[in-house]
């Protein structure tokens, strides 16, 4: 029987196991409301960096392995597993604009919305989520699709550093020029991340002098017609144009539709509609046609958080693609076919990466389309019915994919690719030194090389090579 723990430093923030005020802990640290029923033995509340730093070293003084919650927005709630101590770092929130030098720190607590909504009021810019509430804890380790991503990158391409409580309980700073083999890492490891981001440092943008978006909605029974359009302009759409598809029981015009949500981010009014009109040679007579309209980030977000609204129960499945229509249709036909009720949807989105260097940061996994099936649902009796309709359909898609996003993972209950095989490896040879004794959680459903399996070639195959 362990010695039960004592909280020393953390007094006050910390929760065992039937302690009162260990269960509102576990479950507030999930956005998700079909919450596991998994269940750490420790939860810390961090405070500041010296809570985290303190927690690491307990969790090594006690053999517990860790699992790091900022914005508790993982689906699977990857952060909450049995056993270990569940270290919650919302807290640590805050942020620094240096204007002039286009540079931002933040804490993994700070919402994107929110850092996006303060940086365009000062004619500045990041590629923040497009959702309100996802923190950027979590956001930018795994690569992060935000607003003017096919343009900019996804998130952690704009990361220039982090400050990192390791397993060993020290805090560094990993950059390209310090603990390189962390920065690079930390740029698409995601939920398998080997240390406590508590800050980042950022690259910002100038804010684009035009933002708004395009909107076309069609009946679903004509999803074909749509979809067909957009896999044949592929590559063509313009980067500051991400076109969205999305296939709901309740679209734009509310009932059955697939409806083209296409945001721009241009550099003047004159180019957003120009590089909107691709729209124009969307099939003809949609039920809803907004060609262009500006409108603020705030409105955007408002928009696509109709998708997702709080307090519903959440399933979701993802892939990469590159396969023809032809293959793909007669997925995406069941896909329409057994759409659940709405919020429920399927995106579809024309990503189309340029080429990027090889090997700059973990992350690695992109093509040229996205799938994503959310099923949404209110109550805990429909789980059945709702939470099998993502991954049975992505199952059936599988062959046809490349990879997927752990943006969107569901690595605990159907594997699938999410980095590069070299990218891979190099992972584990990189945490097979930083953390050989497992402390922080791997990947769920990918267990980690045994340690000691993986040392031998670690610090070789670990060392960062331009
Ligand atoms: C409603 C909704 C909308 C979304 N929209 C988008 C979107 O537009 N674009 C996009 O790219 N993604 C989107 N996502 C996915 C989201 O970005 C990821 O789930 C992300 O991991 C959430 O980050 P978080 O900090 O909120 O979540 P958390 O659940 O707290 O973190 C996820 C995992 O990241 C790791 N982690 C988190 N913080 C730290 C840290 N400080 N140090 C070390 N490891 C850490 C942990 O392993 C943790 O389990 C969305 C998710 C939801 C629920």
């Amino acid at each position: 029987m362990p010695t039960p723990l004592t909280p020393g430093p953390l007094a006050g923030r910390l929760f065992s196991r039937g302690d009162a005020g260990y269960e509102a802990a576990r479950r507030a640290t999930m956005w998700n409301a079909r919450r596991p029923d998994r269940f750490p033995d420790v939860i810390v509340q961090a405070r500041d960096v010296h809570d985290v730093v303190a927690a690491v070293r307990l969790a090594r003084a006690r053999a517990l392995r860790i699992g790091v919650r900022s914005g508790g927005h993982s689906w699977s709630a990857n952060h909450v597993r049995d056993g270990g101590l569940l270290l919650d770092v919302s807290r640590l929130a805050d942020v620094t604009i240096d204007a002039a030098a286009r540079r931002a720190t933040a804490g993994p607590g700070v919402a994107g919305h929110d850092l996006a909504g303060r940086l365009v009021r000062r004619g500045l810019f990041f590629p923040a989520g497009h959702c309100i509430g996802v923190k950027l804890g979590g956001y930018l380790l795994q690569g992060g699709f935000g607003w003017n991503s096919r343009a900019l990158g996804p998130a952690c391409h704009s990361v220039v550093g982090l400050d990192v409580v390791t397993a060993d309980g020290d805090l560094v700073h990993a950059s390209a020029d310090d603990h390189a083999d962390l920065y690079w890492a930390a740029r698409g490891a995601g939920a398998g991340f080997f240390g406590v981001v508590v800050r980042y440092h950022l690259r910002l943008y100038p804010r684009p002098a035009a933002i708004g978006f395009g909107l076309l909605s069609y009946p679903l029974d004509r999803a074909e017609e749509v979809l067909r359009w957009a896999h044949a302009i592929g590559h063509d759409v313009p980067a500051s144009v991400e076109l969205q598809l999305l296939m709901s029981r309740r679209g734009a015009l509310g009932r059955p539709s697939v409806d083209v949500f296409a945001p721009v981010f241009a550099d003047g009014q004159r180019a957003a509609w120009r590089d909107l009109r691709l729209l124009r040679d969307a099939p003809p007579r949609p039920a809803l046609r907004i060609p262009y309209t500006p409108a603020p980030l705030s409105l955007m977000y408002r928009a696509v958080m109709h998708h997702y609204p709080q307090e519903h129960r959440y399933a979701v499945d993802n892939m990469w693609t590159r396969a023809s229509m032809d293959a793909l249709w007669p997925g995406l036909r069941r896909i329409a076919d057994t759409l659940p009720s709405a919020p429920s949807h399927a995106l579809w989105l024309n990503w189309a990466p340029p080429p990027r260097r090889a090997g700059e940061m973990a992350f690695s996994m992109e093509d040229d389309y996205y799938l994503a099936l959310y099923a949404v649902w209110r109550d805990a009796a429909d789980d059945a019915t709702h939470a099998a309709w993502p991954v049975e359909r992505m199952r059936e898609l599988a062959p046809l994919a490349t990879g997927c996003q752990l943006a969107d993972e569901n690595l605990g209950q159907r594997p699938a690719r999410f980095v590069s095989d070299d990218h891979l490896a190099r992972l584990d040879a990189i945490r097979a030194v930083r953390d050989p004794d497992g402390r922080f959680h791997p990947w769920m459903g990918r267990p980690t090389p045994a340690p000691d399996a993986a040392r031998p070639a670690a610090a070789e195959a670990a060392a960062v090579r331009p």
